[in-house]
C-alpha cells in the first residue's frame, strides 16, 4: 500500500506579517539508507508542527526499512516576520518557492500552505486527495499518552486539558489540528507526543521531592520534552555504531535554542533533563533551565513581578540571551566572546558546563556510557562548543578527535580512535519519526477496520 501524509507545525505568533516559503525536493523511491527499493514502503504524509514562533510543514514519503532515512518530498516554513524570526536558516535551492503574504490567522495560513502544495510552480502534488494522513507534533501528552495515537474527539479534549503544562505549544497544536480538520476533513490525523518517549522513566527519576499530594492532585512530575528527537537520534546512532540499540548505553544531547539531554539505557529512556515543562534542565537560548527554586519568590518580591512576568523572565529573557546581553543565538554570542565581550564568554562557558554536568550525572545513572550523541543547531554545527563540552573528560574515557570535530558532514563519529566512549553526531529528523508513526498508526487502523 502506498500512503501519503502531511505534517505541519504552527506557531502561536503567526498572526500578522507572516511569510511562507515552500521548498520541494525530488522524491526518491529508494531507501537512502540501504538502497533497497523492494524493502521500502511509502506513505505520503503531511506533518504539522506548531511551536513558539513558527509553523513547519513537511510532506514526505515514508520508508519502513529499518535502516531508513526519510525521503522528504516538500518542506514548508511559516514564520512570523521580525529580526529574530527571519528565514535565513534555510538554504535556497532551485526548487524553492517563497511566498510573502499577510495571513490573518492559522486557518488562513493553512489554506495558503495547502494551496501552494498543489498550485505553486513545481507543486509536489496535484490534489489534496493525494495525501493519505496528517501527523501532528504535540509537545505535552502528560500521563495519557505513552505512544502516538489516531486523533479523535477524546484525544483533542485531552490535548486541550494538558495545555496547562505546555500553554504555548499545546494550544498552538490544537489550532493546527482544527485547521487541518477544516481543510482536509476526511484525512486521518495522528498525534505524536514529545513526552511519550519518556513514559518509561522510573518513578525515582520522574517524581519531584515535593509533598506527594501534589503529584496525586495535579500530576506534577517530570514529563520531559524533545522525545521524538531523542528517540530518532538514539535509533540512528545504533545504526551508525552498527550495534543493536538494546545493547547500548547512550547519552543523547539535543542542543539548539531549546536544549535537553537523556539517558537511554539499552533502548529505554531512564532519565531526561526537561521536567514538568520544557523550562527545566540545561541552560538554553532564552530559558534558564534548572535554578534554585527559591530565586522565583525572591524575584517576585524584590522586582514586584507577577507569576506571568517571572515566567516570562525565565522562559524568554534568560539563558544565553540573559547572561550575554547579546543574543540567544550562539553564533552571535561566540562572535561577541571572540571580540572580547566577557559576558558573552561567560554565557558560552556556562552553556558548555551545563552539558558537561549532565554527562557526568547520566554516566552515574546508567553505570557507564557507550556513546554520546549530539544533535540540533549547536550539537550538529558548533565545533567550538563541542570542544569545550568534551574538554577534560579523558578520565571518563571520552576523547574528542580534533580533526574529525572540524569536519562538516552528516551522520558521523567524532571521537578519537582511542576513546572508550564514542561521540556521534546525528542530525535530528523529528519529521521523519512523525511520518513513520503516522504511517504505522493509520495503516493499523485501516487493517482493524477491514477485519
Ligand atoms: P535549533 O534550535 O536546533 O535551530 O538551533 C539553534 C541554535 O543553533 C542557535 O543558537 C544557533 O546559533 C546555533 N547554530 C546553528 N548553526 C550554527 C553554527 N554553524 N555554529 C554555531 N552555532 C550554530
Amino acid at each position: 500500500m502506498r500512503k501519503r501524509s502531511l505534517r505541519v507545525r504552527f506557531s502561536s505568533r503567526m498572526n500578522s506579517g507572516t511569510a511562507c516559503r515552500i521548498r520541494t525536493a525530488r522524491t526518491s523511491a529508494v531507501c537512502s539508507a540501504c538502497l533497497q527499493f523492494t524493502k521500502t514502503k511509502r506513505c505520503r504524509r503531511l506533518a504539522v508542527e506548531r511551536s513558539g514562533h513558527q509553523c513547519r510543514l513537511v510532506l514526505s514519503e515514508v520508508s519502513t526499512c529499518p535502516r531508513r532515512k526519510s525521503c522528504c518530498h516538500c518542506e514548508g516554513h511559516l514564520r512570523a516576520r521580525g529580526p529574530a524570526n527571519a528565514f535565513h536558516k534555510h538554504g535556497i535551492d532551485e526548487n524553492e518557492v517563497v511566498i510573502d503574504a499577510q495571513m490573518a490567522d492559522h486557518d488562513a495560513a493553512m489554506a495558503l500552505v495547502l494551496d501552494s502544495l498543489i498550485n505553486s510552480d513545481d507543486a509536489p502534488i496535484k490534489s489534496l486527495d493525494e495525501i493519505d494522513a496528517i501527523g501532528h507534533r504535540i509537545v505535552q501528552g502528560g500521563k495519557y499518552f505513552d505512544k502516538s495515537v489516531l486523533i479523535d474527539d477524546d484525544v483533542i479534549e485531552k490535548i486541550d486539558e494538558l495545555a496547562e503544562l505546555a500553554p504555548l505549544h499545546n494550544k498552538a497544536a490544537l489550532m493546527g489540528i482544527r485547521a487541518c480538520q477544516k481543510h482536509m476533513p476526511n484525512i486521518p490525523m495522528v498525534a505524536v507526543f514529545d513526552t511519550s518517549f519518556f513514559q518509561t522513566l522510573p518513578p525515582k527519576a520522574y517524581m519531584y521531592p515535593l509533598p506527594y499530594e501534589y503529584y496525586e492532585k495535579y500530576a506534577i512530575r517530570k514529563y520531559g520534552a524533545h522525545g521524538t528527537s531523542h528517540r530518532y537520534i538514539s535509533e540512528r546512532a545504533a545504526v551508525v555504531l552498527d550495534e543493536p540499540l538494546e545493547d547500548l548505553k547512550l547519552i543523547t544531547c539535543h542542543l539548539g535554542n531549546g536544549c535537553s539531554m537523556s539517558a537511554i539505557d539499552h533502548g529505554v529512556a531512564v532519565d531526561t533533563s526537561m521536567g514538568l515543562t520544557p523550562l527545566d534542565g540545561l541552560m538554553m537560548g532564552t530559558r534558564c533551565g534548572a535554578i534554585d527554586p527559591a530565586i522565583v519568590p525572591f524575584l517576585m518580591e524584590h522586582e514586584n513581578l507577577t507569576t506571568s512576568e517571572v515566567n516570562d523572565v525565565m522562559n524568554k529573557k534568560s539563558g544565553l540571551l540573559g547572561i550575554s546581553g547579546v543574543s540567544n543565538d550562539l553564533r552571535s554570542v561566540r562572535d561577541a566572546s571572540e571580540g572580547g565581550n566577557e559576558r558573552a564568554q561567560l554565557a558560552y562557558d556556562m552553556y558548555s558546563n551545563s552539558v558537561k554536568k549532565y554527562i557526568g550525572a547520566y554516566i552515574a545513572v546508567m553505570g557507564g556510557v557507550d556513546a554520546i550523541v549530539l544533535t540540533a543547531g549547536v550539537g550538529e554545527n558548533c565545533e567550538k562548543m563541542r570542544r569545550m563540552i568534551f574538554a577534560g573528560l579523558q578520565p571518563l574515557g571520552i576523547i574528542l578527535d580534533e580533526e574529525k570535530n572540524r569536519q562538516r558532514g552528516f551522520e558521523r563519529e567524532i571521537s578519537a580512535d582511542n576513546s572508550a566512549v564514542k561521540i556521534v553526531i546525528i542530525p535530528t529528523n523529528e519529521e521523519y519519526m512523525i511520518a513513520l508513526d503516522t504511517f504505522r498508526i493509520v495503516e493499523e487502523s485501516e487493517i482493524d477496520r477491514d477485519i
